[in-house]
C-alpha cells in the first residue's frame, strides 16, 4: 500500500482508539479528576465551601486525583470525595524549600473534598495510563522530522537561492512568491470575514456558554498569551527582529526562531550570487550534499508516519472534550466552511487558471503534505515531507521548492489567517461589539502580518491572534472563549496553509519555467552554479 493509504489507515485507528480507548471513553469507567495545573485544584478538608483548603495551593504541574464518590453539602452543593498524593519534591517546591538546603518531605496522600463546579469533567484513569503509554511514540516522530528542520529549511534555503544564477532572477522569483504569498493571504483573510459577517457565529452562543467558556480557559489564555509575546507589534520591531544577531543561535535555541534563520540564509545565498561561480561552488556542493541527506533522513523517517500519526491523533482524539465543540459548533463549522471554500477555490483557480496544472493531480500529490500536516498542526514539521512531494509528485524543480517551500512554510500561512478573521469577528460578535468597515479592514490588514509572523508550529496562530484583536480593541481576553476547539482547528488550518505553499510551487515553477513531469525528467536549463542539476528531481535522480 502506498504511503498516504497507510498514512491515512494510521489516522483512522489512531482517533478510533483515543475515542474508545482515551480518558474520556464511555466504555471506560470514570475514576480520576485530572488538573492540567495543580494551581487550579481547590481541594477542601470537608463538603463546605467555608472549609479549610488543602494543598496544593500553587504549581503548574498537572495533578490527578482518586475519584472516591461524590456527596452533597451541607451547603447544597454537590462535591466529588478526592484521595490524592503530594509528591516530595512538588511539595517541596510548593513550600518554598531550597534545593539541597533543608531535606525535601515525604510523599503524602491526602483527602479532600472539591466542589462538581470548580473541577474539570471525570475521566478514566486507564485511558490516561494507555495514552500515556502511547504518546512517546508521536513525540519521537515528531522530533525525529523536527530535528532535520533547521539544516534542511537553511541549506534548501541557501542553495534554492544560490543556483538562481543571478540577482534578477532571485528579484523575479522573490516577486512573484511574496506577491503570490499576500494575495492569497488576503483572500483568505477576506472569505473568512465574509463568511463570519453572513453567519455570525457569535449569535449562536448563549450567554450561559460565553461564561462558562471564559472561565474554564481564562487562566490558559492568560498564560498563552504573555505580554512580552504580543508587545513587540510595531512594523519596525518586527522588521528588526528577523534579523539575527548570532545566527546560530537563532538556529539553535529549543524552539529555532525560523524567520530568522531564513532571513540569514537568504543573505547569504545573495551573497553566493555575488562571488564568481568558482569560488562559491566548494560552499555549494557541501550545502548541496548536506540537503540531499535531509532529504534522506526525512524519506526513512516517514516510513514511521503511520505509527506516528496513530498516537497523535489518539492523543488529539482522546483528550478533546466534545461539550466545548457544542458550544462552538457554528464557529467551528464557519472555519471549516471558508477553509474548504478558499482550498478549493482560491488554490483551484491558481493552479488550474493560472499555473496550467491539473487540479486532481495537484490534490492527488499533495496529499500525503496535508496528511502529515493535519496530524502535526505543523507547517515546520511538514516542510520536510513537503519539499519531497512538491519534487516527487508534482514535478517542481529543487530550485523551485527548495526557495518557496522553506519561505512558505514560515511567513504563508493562509489558514491561520483566515482562521483568524472568523475569529476576530466571532470573539467581538460575542461581547456584542459589531466591527465596522474600516475595523475589519484593521483586521485584514493585521492578520496578514500576524500569519506571517506565526511559527509554522501548533498554536502558534492563536498567539498571535491577540495581535489582531489589540489592534480592533475586542478583549484578548476572548481568547479564551475558543480556546476548546483550537487544538482542533489547527489540523485543518495548517492542512491549509501546508497547500498554499505547494499551489504557490507549483505557480512559481509555471512561471519560471522550472515545472517538469513529476517523478520525471525536469526541464532542461542550467544548473546551479556549482555544476550540479539542482532542477527537477535532481534528488531522486541521483539517489534513488
Ligand atoms: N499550526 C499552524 C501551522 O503550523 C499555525 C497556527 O495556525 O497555529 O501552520
Amino acid at each position: 500500500m502506498s504511503l498516504p493509504g497507510r498514512i491515512l489507515i494510521g489516522m483512522v485507528l489512531g482517533v478510533i482508539l483515543g475515542l474508545t480507548l482515551g480518558p474520556r471513553s464511555p466504555l471506560l469507567p470514570k475514576d480520576a479528576l485530572v488538573f492540567e495545573q495543580r494551581s487550579r485544584a481547590r481541594v477542601l478538608s470537608e463538603p463546605r465551601a467555608d472549609a479549610e483548603r488543602l494543598p496544593p495551593t500553587g504549581g503548574r504541574e498537572r495533578l490527578s486525583m482518586d475519584l472516591l464518590g461524590r456527596v452533597r453539602g451541607p451547603d447544597a452543593r454537590s462535591y466529588y470525595k478526592v484521595r490524592y498524593t503530594l509528591k516530595a519534591a512538588a511539595r517541596a517546591k510548593s513550600y518554598g524549600f531550597g534545593r539541597g538546603v533543608r531535606p525535601a518531605p515525604a510523599s503524602r496522600t491526602l483527602e479532600g473534598y472539591v466542589a462538581v463546579d470548580d473541577a474539570p469533567a471525570p475521566t478514566s484513569s486507564l485511558g490516561h495510563s494507555l495514552l500515556g503509554a502511547l504518546s512517546p511514540f508521536g513525540r519521537l516522530f515528531l522530533r525525529l522530522i523536527k530535528m532535520v528542520i533547521v539544516p534542511l529549511v537553511f541549506a534548501s534555503l541557501l542553495i534554492g537561492v544560490a543556483s538562481l544564477g543571478s540577482l534578477s532572477k532571485l528579484g523575479r522569483m522573490g516577486g512573484i512568491t511574496i506577491g503570490y504569498f499576500l494575495l492569497t493571504t488576503a483572500l483568505a483573510i477576506s472569505i473568512g470575514l465574509v463568511c463570519a459577517n453572513v453567519v455570525k457565529p457569535g449569535r449562536f452562543v448563549k450567554p450561559g456558554d460565553r461564561e462558562r467558556l471564559a472561565q474554564s480557559y481564562a487562566q490558559t489564555a492568560s498564560e498563552k498569551v504573555k505580554p512580552d509575546k504580543v508587545a513587540r507589534t510595531g512594523f519596525l520591531n518586527r522588521l528588526v527582529d528577523m534579523v539575527p544577531d548570532v545566527p546560530l543561535w537563532a538556529a539553535s535555541r529549543r524552539h529555532p526562531d525560523m524567520l530568522q534563520v531564513i532571513v540569514f540564509a537568504l543573505v547569504l545565498g545573495v551573497g553566493f550570487l555575488m562571488l564568481p561561480a568558482a569560488r562559491a561552488r566548494p560552499a555549494l556542493e557541501f550545502f548541496e550534499s548536506v540537503n540531499h541527506v535531509m532529504v534522506r533522513v526525512v524519506q526513512l523517517v516517514m516510513e514511521l508516519a503511520p505509527f506516528g500519526v496513530l498516537a497523535l491523533l489518539a492523543e488529539v482524539s482522546g483528550t478533546a472534550g466534545t461539550g466545548v465543540l457544542s458550544a462552538l459548533l457554528v464557529y467551528s463549522l464557519v472555519v471549516l466552511g471558508a477553509l474548504l471554500v478558499h482550498g478549493l477555490l482560491t488554490y483551484g483557480l491558481a493552479v488550474r487558471v493560472l499555473a496550467r496544472y491539473p487540479l486532481l493531480r495537484f490534490f492527488r500529490g499533495a496529499r500525503q503534505a496535508q496528511l502529515i500536516a493535519f496530524s502535526t498542526s505543523s507547517s515546520s514539521a511538514t516542510l520536510p515531507v513537503s519539499i519531497r512531494v512538491a519534487q516527487e509528485n508534482l514535478g517542481a524543480s529543487g530550485r523551485v521548492s527548495s526557495f518557496v517551500l522553506p519561505l512558505g512554510a514560515t511567513v504563508n500561512m493562509d489558514g491561520t489567517a483566515l482562521y483568524q478573521g472568523v475569529a476576530a469577528v466571532f470573539i467581538a460578535q460575542v461581547f456584542g461589539v459589531s466591527l465596522t468597515v474600516p475595523q475589519q479592514l484593521e483586521v485584514l490588514f493585521t492578520a496578514t502580518i500576524a500569519s506571517v509572523g506565526a511559527a509554522g508550529v501548533p498554536g502558534a496562530g492563536i498567539i498571535t491572534l491577540a495581535m489582531v484583536l489589540t489592534a480592533i480593541g475586542v478583549p484578548i481576553s476572548g481568547i479564551a472563549l475558543i480556546l476548546g476547539v483550537d487544538r482542533l482547528l489547527d489540523m485543518f488550518r495548517t492542512a491549509v496553509n501546508v497547500t498554499g505553499d505547494l499551489s504557490a510551487t507549483v505557480l512559481v515553477a509555471r512561471l519560471t519555467g522550472e515545472l517538469g513531469e513529476p517523478g520525471g525528467a525536469g526541464p532542461s536549463g542550467p544548473s546551479g552554479p556549482s555544476g550540479s542539476s539542482h532542477g527537477p528531481r535532481a534528488t531522486d535522480g541521483r539517489q534513488q
